[in-house]
């Protein structure tokens, strides 16, 4: 009923059966995971993968939860649920696949620099009772004076200072697909202000072949995304569900809403483009 296929192409698979609502979850599991700020799920009853199961990396994340992700290019993959059937992040998904969001779940730990503006229902956990989580995460570590961030495993983790110079929602397809997620939301800090703690070596970094400069880079163990230096390594663009605290600005709008997923509208009252903004 409908194709995906993670950011580099390596991995593509085909859903059928049932597909149930999708959800916006707000957990910081998923926002380490796909470095946006909430992944939108939902559960695919058959899954076959016709390409690319030798790309699959697995990631530990808790007692009742292996996330998987493309080794090549960081994207979040389907994972198997423990009752039956598959969680798709819709992101990776090629066609319209029919079903629209229902609902936010995990509002508890929802981004603070995030506001929900839809009317779809509001779960502070699943919305079915069960407030049983057992995430292995380190806790976010707190500086004076610095926004600290890193992935989900907590192998790498950077801290920076002062502001971010600006911060963009972006629907393009390649955002979309890097993140496995509805769109991304970038912070770009100057290269000078940034620090990395810990893991710098872990970090893994997927360039598209065919694009001037578009790449994702993740933690190797666990697929989270992380900063990435522009070309010249002037700026860092941080993915803002990496971040620990809220970034200090807010999002300017949204750019390449010509390419947005048919799933998502845009509830906010923020400035839209259809590609870059031109002026
Ligand atoms: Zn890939
Ligand atoms: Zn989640
Ligand atoms: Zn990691």
């Amino acid at each position: 009923m409908a194709n995906g296929s993670c950011l580099c192409g390596e991995v593509r698979f085909h859903i059928s059966g049932d597909l149930s609502a999708m959800t916006h979850c707000h957990c910081s599991m998923c926002r380490k995971l796909h470095g946006s700020l909430f992944a939108t799920m939902m559960l695919a009853e058959e899954l076959t993968y016709s390409k690319g199961e030798d790309y699959i990396g697995t990631h530990i994340a808790s007692s009742e939860l292996t996330r998987t992700f493309c080794k090549q290019c960081g994207s979040s993959l389907p994972e198997k649920s423990t009752n039956a059937g598959y969680y798709i992040p819709a992101g990776l998904l090629d066609d319209d696949p029919g079903v629209r969001p229902e609902s936010h779940i995990f509002t508890e730990s929802k981004a603070d620099c995030y506001t929900i503006t839809d009317n779809l229902t509001q779960h502070i956990h699943y919305g079915d009772g069960n407030t049983n989580r057992d995430i292995k995460q380190p806790e976010p570590s707190v500086k004076q004076n610095a926004i600290t961030g890193g992935c989900q495993c907590g192998a790498v983790s950077f801290e920076f200072s002062g502001k971010p110079k600006m911060m963009m929602n972006c629907h393009c397809t390649r955002c979309r697909k890097a993140k496995s997620a509805a769109h991304a939301t970038n912070a770009f800090v100057p290269a000078d202000q940034l620090i990395w703690n810990s893991g710098k070596a872990k970090i893994q970094e997927y360039a598209l072949p065919d694009a001037e400069r578009f790449g994702h880079a993740f933690c190797s163990d666990c697929g989270s995304s992380v900063p990435r230096a522009s070309a010249d390594g002037a700026m860092y663009n941080i993915p803002v569900g990496s971040l620990n605290q809220a970034p200090g600005i807010e999002a300017k709008g949204h750019i390449y809403i010509g390419s947005k997923a048919p799933w998502f509208e845009v509830s906010e009252d923020k400035p839209q483009w259809d590609e870059m903004p031109t002026a």
